[in-house]
């Protein structure tokens, strides 16, 4: 069997691991990223869409390879058809670019690669390695059908949705059921969407989650759901009501798919604690996602970020105890946990909400003067007319 030896492995080159790996690199750390698949970025999961503000706070440039479309705005729409259009200027916090998503992600895997990682690809972890001390020391893997193993300082779980790395490692990262989107998207063709407005329709059409319609240029777009998994029933699963959808939408019902995929997010406000001795995890394998849009793009590349930060630090002493690397913990809970449980909440509340009600939330927040939306401020306005929706995070808001 082949050894490695270095400071620290990745397991995982989504955006989560690839900026580990690049921060990582970048402190002097010799550092080693893998992943299971062929190609970094495929197949596609994701709708594709990002707000743009956090890109400058993880060091990211915006680069034309990977943006589809820069969006004008986005709509909200209620069962009953009433929208909610936003420009860029209110909508800027949620809204921005749709990405090439495979392009995107291999750029941030160049980028580790440019600081000095060791990519290898068709390498799948498949458990950890214990040293004497009973703490993780490594992992043991197959590397183009050969059996590894990769002994490092510490192991970085940037391994997404359906994280194992985490488990090896003695760290709980169920979920409830109705702590999970269960996903369905088409990759639609010959339909008639706006072509710079992100589109987002709540209510009984996806129950406990959305409908989204992100355009990609040209009567393309990504035409999408995520329902809840505690409302998802034998018979009436995400694809039952994606179809249903779009069925009923004559901008879309003569459209044709390109590709579908499916997947799962977590909806939860993060796991207790993301770190172990010499174990740190990133991004979806944390649970760190917005638990109301599902967005994790943006929490993947920044707890990456940070988890190469504190590593860097952690080899200068050489300690890569829990101890030690809590000031990860501290960082993304600083920067996201009030917003993570705030949003898990609202979800929660939105979820017990019929059409009617929605229709005239949307309605209310039409008629308002607000400035920025975000779902911070929509929660605002919200909570002076119906209060009972933000009960138990009156104080978040
Ligand atoms: C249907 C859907 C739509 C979404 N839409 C959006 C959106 O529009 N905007 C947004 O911001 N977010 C969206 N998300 C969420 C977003 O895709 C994730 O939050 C993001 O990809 C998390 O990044 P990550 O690096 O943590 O994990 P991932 O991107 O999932 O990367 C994990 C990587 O680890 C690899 N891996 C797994 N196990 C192993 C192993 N044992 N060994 C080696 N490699 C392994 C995987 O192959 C994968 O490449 C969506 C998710 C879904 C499912």
């Amino acid at each position: 069997m082949k050894t490695y030896q270095c400071d620290i492995v990745v397991v995982g080159a989504g955006p989560g691991g690839s900026m580990a790996a690049k921060f990582c690199a970048q402190g002097g750390l010799d550092t080693i990223l893998i992943e299971k698949k062929a190609e970094i970025g495929a197949p596609l999961r994701c709708a594709e869409g990002v707000s743009k503000k956090w890109l400058a706070e993880v060091g990211i440039e915006p680069d034309p390879t990977w943006i589809r479309g820069d969006m004008k705005g986005a709509i909200i729409k209620s069962p009953q058809g009433t929208e909610f259009r936003l420009d860029e200027s209110k909508a800027g916090s949620e809204v921005g670019y749709v990405l090439e998503r495979h392009l995107f992600d291999k750029a941030l895997a160049r980028d580790a690669a440019e600081a000095g990682a060791k990519i290898m690809l068709r390498t799948s972890a498949t458990g950890v390695i214990r040293g004497a001390d009973g703490n993780v020391c490594g992992i043991r893997g197959r590397s183009m059908g050969e059996e590894i193993e990769i002994r490092a300082k510490a192991v970085v779980a940037a391994d997404g949705y359906e994280s194992q790395v985490g488990r090896w490692a003695g760290i709980d990262t169920t979920l409830k059921l109705s702590d999970i989107d269960s996903c369905i998207q088409y990759r639609m063709c010959n339909i008639d969407v706006e072509p710079d407005f992100c589109e987002f329709v709540i209510g009984s059409v996806a129950p406990g989650g959305y409908v989204w319609i992100f355009p990609k240029g040209k009567g393309i777009a990504n035409v999408g759901i995520g329902v809840m998994g505690s409302k998802c029933s034998k018979g009436a699963d995400a694809k039952y009501y994606l179809d249903k959808f779009i069925a009923e939408d004559p901008r879309l019902s003569k459209g044709q798919c390109l590709e579908i995929m499916g997947g799962f997010v977590s909806t939860c406000p993060g796991l207790d604690c993301a770190v172990d001795d010499n174990v740190i995890l990133v991004g979806d394998a944390a649970r760190i996602i917005d638990p109301i849009t599902g967005g994790g793009i943006c929490h993947a590349c920044r707890t990456g970020m940070y988890a190469g930060k504190v590593l860097t630090e952690c080899a200068k002493k050489n300690d890569f105890s829990k101890d030690a690397l809590m000031p990860y913990e501290k960082m993304w809970r600083d920067k996201m946990e009030d917003k993570l449980f705030r949003n898990w909440m609202a979800k929660e509340k939105l979820a017990t909400l019929d059409d009617e009600v929605i229709d005239s939330i949307i309605k209310m927040i039409k008629g308002s003067d607000i400035k920025e939306v975000n779902v911070y401020n929509l929660l605002k306005v919200i909570k002076q007319r119906y209060p009972q929706v933000v009960e138990g995070f009156e104080d978040l808001i």
